[in-house]
Order: structure tokens, then sequence, then C-alpha cells
């Protein structure tokens, strides 16, 4: 017996597991197939969009679960030391990740070591990568390029079907960016604010020309202050901002006072770091993109 299945079997027992998570032992490949494990589930759609049916792709956070300060399970170590590569956002995201594969023989993809950084200029993150790049389409469609390139390194024999899947879902893609391009060019210049609760959407605001208004910079765990309050409910005043907007995973309860003081109308949820469940509205990334950017046409228009 290998080093690596008594290491398994020992964590099977030690945490007294569920049936599920030991059977897998013994079944190491399902169909013959490797395993393809990503972080979160965005990022596990961009992936099996690339892959088909040519890996099994599973992400270790689930559908609407929080994704920064998540903690792992001996299932998902589980897991991971059965996946053949483990992806990761990077730009300080996952902020368990670097202990998690620190102890597994699996290769690593991180996306943004390969993508360009907007960095986050507030506050106690002043000066740090703001992580969530996936949410401009534009940025998206590098995703699909670091995968394909990442992916077929790995197993060059598929470079080809991933490079015709990434094109094909690519071209998606750019044509949710290019609807989202001319809505923001035919919007007066005065009404391109985008004020949401996290400031998640730096990437988005960035490549498509919105100013980014937020009531706190990345996480629901710096608490949003007074003064940051008060700025956003005078800038909401002052450009007549008609729509403001939350994250679906976190409270918009702070959200609904600048609405109630300023007359701005709630204009929706946008999802950001996890999809939503399969009967909900963003239950794909392109979904996901779909939803948002509806959304904020609809609210700003
Ligand atoms: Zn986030």
């Amino acid at each position: 017996m290998s080093k690596k299945s008594l290491l398994l079997i020992l964590t099977c027992l030690l945490f007294l597991f569920s049936t599920n998570a030991c059977k897998r032992i013994s079944t190491k490949k399902e169909n013959n197939k490797e395993l393809v494990l990503a972080s979160f589930t965005v990022l596990a759609d961009i992936i099996q969009n690339v892959a088909k049916n040519d890996f099994i792709v599973k992400s270790i956070t689930k559908p609407g679960v929080e994704v920064h300060g998540y903690k792992p399970t001996p299932s998902d170590l589980i897991n991971a030391s059965e996946a053949f590569v483990f992806v990761d956002n990077g730009f300080g995201f996952e902020i368990w990740s670097e202990k998690f594969v620190s102890n597994l023989k699996v290769k690593r993809i991180t996306i943004a070591d390969d993508l360009d950084p907007i960095f986050i200029n507030e506050d106690f993150y002043k000066g740090k990568p703001n992580p969530h790049a996936w949410i401009s389409p534009k940025r998206g469609i590098l995703y699909v390029d670091i995968i394909v390139k990442s992916l077929s390194e790995f197993r060059p024999s598929k470079r080809e079907l991933f490079e015709k899947n990434g094109e094909i879902y690519k071209n998606k893609l750019s044509k949710i960016d290019q609807e989202f391009s001319l809505f923001v060019k035919n919007l007066d210049k005065d009404k391109r604010y985008l004020v949401t609760c996290e400031g998640a959407f730096s990437y988005l605001a960035n490549d498509y020309g919105l100013n980014e208004v937020y009531l706190w910079p990345v996480n629901a765990e710096s608490q949003i202050t007074p003064k940051r309050m008060a700025r956003v409910i005078s800038l909401v005043k002052k450009k007549k901002v008609p729509a403001l907007f939350c994250e679906s995973t976190v409270s918009n309860e702070s959200q609904m006072v600048v609405v109630n003081e300023t007359g701005a109308k709630f204009g929706g949820n946008l999802f950001v770091d996890s999809l939503s469940m399969d009967e909900g509205p963003a239950n794909s990334y392109l979904g996901m993109l779909k939803h948002n950017l509806n959304i904020i046409k609809r609210g700003l228009d």
C-alpha cells in the first residue's frame, strides 16, 4: 500500500468519515477520467467548458458558500489528494489555499499568476490586488486562455481539443462583452456609476468605463464606517445615481440605508464569489455574467 493511500485511510478513520468520502478511495478515477479540482464554483464551470468530457471537474466550495475564508474539511483533503490538478484564483482570494495544497502532491494552476491585477486603494487592503477579476467578461476570456494553456501543458495530446472548446466558449463571452460595451457606450457619461456593497466590481468598472463606488472594499468582514456611508450617500445624491446594488452573499441592510436616504432604487443582488444553486439565476459562469449585467443595465438605463 502506498504511503498516500495509507494516509487517506488513516484520515478517514480519524475523522469517522461519511461512507461516501471513504468509498472514493477505492474509486480513484471515476469512469477512468482524471479529476480537476477548482477552489470555487465559477472557476470549476469555466474549466468544465474547456475540458468538456475529458476530465471530471469539481469545486471544493459549493454554490452559495463563502469562499474567501472557507475552512476546508477532511473530505476536501481526500478529494484533493485524488485530483490531478488543483486550480485556484489567487490574488489572495482563497485565504486557505496555500495551507490546503502545502501537504498535497497535486499539480497547481493559479490563474492570477498570468493576470494583471487591479490594486485596492483603501484601508487595510491598500496595495493588495483585488481578487475578483472574473467579474469582467473581458478578464473571463483571459481565464479561458490560461486554463487552455495550462491544461494543454499537462496533457499535450488534448491541446487541440482544449483550444477548440476554449474558442467556442470565448465566443460566447465575447458576445456578452460586446453587448455590455455597447450599453455603457450609449449611457450618459454622468450616469456611469456602479454603486455596490462590496468593492468586487473593480475589474468590470475598469474594463467598461464605469465609476465604482462601494460601502466596503473586499469582504463584509471589514465593517462599514459612518464616514464611508456618508460619502456614498452624498455621491449618490449629487450624481443622482438611479440604482444601487448589493452582492448575493452579503446582507443588503447597509445599502438599504443608502436607498432610504437618497431615494435611489435598489437595483438587485449581483453574484460574485459563487454561482447560484441549479435552480437559481446564476448557475453557470455565463449565466452569472448575463444576470449581473442585465440587472446593472436595468438599474442604470
Ligand atoms: Zn469576494
